[in-house]
């Protein structure tokens, strides 16, 4: 990974190329942030270009540009995560197949994982390698293999380098055995870890490392992200939303573009489905009930959990006839000023057990298209009567 792959924290960009200009490569490093920031991502460069064959400066007065080149044979390893001097540790989990497990046994996961997810968390991690509700650990067996790589000869690159991410989750034990070779390291090797809670560290571990903060991203840096991952799909106003809520975690950016991108999917289904209702057109209705059908089991029970929350919003817009207590947003707002005096009490609580058994079909794995076309075709009955 290089610099110029990771949105904003240009400041602690420039920190760190200065540092490997300067020859002031602290040996043990830890990196504080929140969850949804850069800085496992800012370690991995960092390794990345420090390790580079063919690092370019560009400097004047004013500030210092320098990255990776990305194509020296060390470049290239790194960039696949597959360099044989940059080791990684990180919480795993006991599982029938690894009775001791350390982080070596996760590795193809791991490499996956951070192509993916390079901002991601331990939830996330957690999530891809299918822990369920297995307690994820860096567990005492993981200090002897890090000493053994350490005490290994470089095999090709001038640092080896060891990044630990969430050291926070290191058994007590392990971490004791690592205290002497962060406090002595063999030569031309750097610890980088990257912790999420500063708190839960070992202090005999904070006392021997030199602590870098990073912040999280810029509002700016947010929306740039988010307009390169989700062209086309979301106006300026869920741009903004998306933006404030973030609250500079990528993370959380990331599940709101989602879920908003989501929600405009589940609208066109709904409007579509009710407005064919509203004319009777079997035929459209058969095809809307094969387009949804193709969507994916979750895909359907979202776009049905949708559908109850809507209508009972336009029963609350029926009944109590005010927009206080009613939760839409503006296309939403705008379908329902007009459909909302067809949902009445008793229409509205036949529509709930179509849309909840339809849910429970879904669930139990029937034909998705016959289970939404029947429900669409109920719901017809349902809306055309007096
Ligand atoms: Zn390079």
């Amino acid at each position: 990974m290089r610099f110029s792959q990771i949105i904003g924290h240009e400041e602690l960009k420039e920190r760190f190329i200065r540092s490997v200009k300067d020859s002031r490569i602290s040996h043990a490093q830890l990196f504080i942030g929140n969850e949804g920031n850069g800085k496992l991502a800012l370690a991995i460069a960092y390794a990345q270009y420090i390790n580079c064959t063919n690092k370019q400066y560009f400097e004047d007065t004013e500030s210092i540009s320098s990255d990776s080149c990305g194509v020296c044979p060390s470049c290239k390893k790194y960039e696949k995560l597959i360099h044989p001097d940059l080791h990684f540790v990180f919480p795993v989990i006991n599982s029938p197949k690894h009775k001791e497990p350390v982080s070596d046994n996760f590795l193809g996961e791991w490499r996956e994982f951070l192509s993916k997810q390079s901002f991601g968390d331990l939830n996330l991690w957690l999530d891809f390698i299918g822990a369920d509700n297995s307690q994820a650990s860096i567990f005492t067996q993981e200090s002897k293999e890090i000493l053994r790589k350490l005490n290994l000869k470089t095999y090709e690159a001038e640092y080896k380098v060891m990044i630990i991410w969430l050291p926070e989750k290191m058994n007590v034990s392990a971490a004791n055995k690592l205290l002497k070779i962060l406090e002595e390291p063999p030569p031309k090797t750097l610890f980088l870890l990257v912790s999420e809670d500063e708190g839960k560290i070992l202090r005999t571990i904070l006392s021997r490392t030199q602590m870098t903060k990073i912040p999280k991203f810029k509002d700016k840096d947010i929306l740039e992200w988010v307009r390169n991952n989700n062209p086309n799909e979301l106006n300026a106003q869920e741009l903004e939303f998306i933006v404030r809520l973030a609250n500079g975690n990528i993370l959380k950016a990331q599940e709101q573009c989602q879920k908003t991108v989501m929600n405009t999917e589940n609208f066109e289904n709904f409007t579509k489905l009710m407005r064919l209702a509203y004319s009777a057109n079997i035929i459209e209705l058969m095809g809307w009930a094969d387009g949804v059908s193709k969507l994916g089991r979750e895909k359907q029970k979202s776009f049905l959990e949708y559908t109850l929350r809507l209508v009972r919003e336009n029963l609350m817009l029926n009944v109590v006839k005010t927009n206080e207590i009613v939760y839409l947003d503006k296309k939403e707002s705008d379908f329902s000023s007009k459909f909302h005096p067809f949902i009445t009490a008793p229409k509205a609580a036949k529509i709930y057990r179509e849309i909840n058994l339809a849910f429970e079909h879904i669930t139990r794995n029937v034909s998705a298209k016959l289970v939404l076309l029947d429900m669409a075709l109920q719901l017809t009955i349902i809306i055309k009567s007096n």
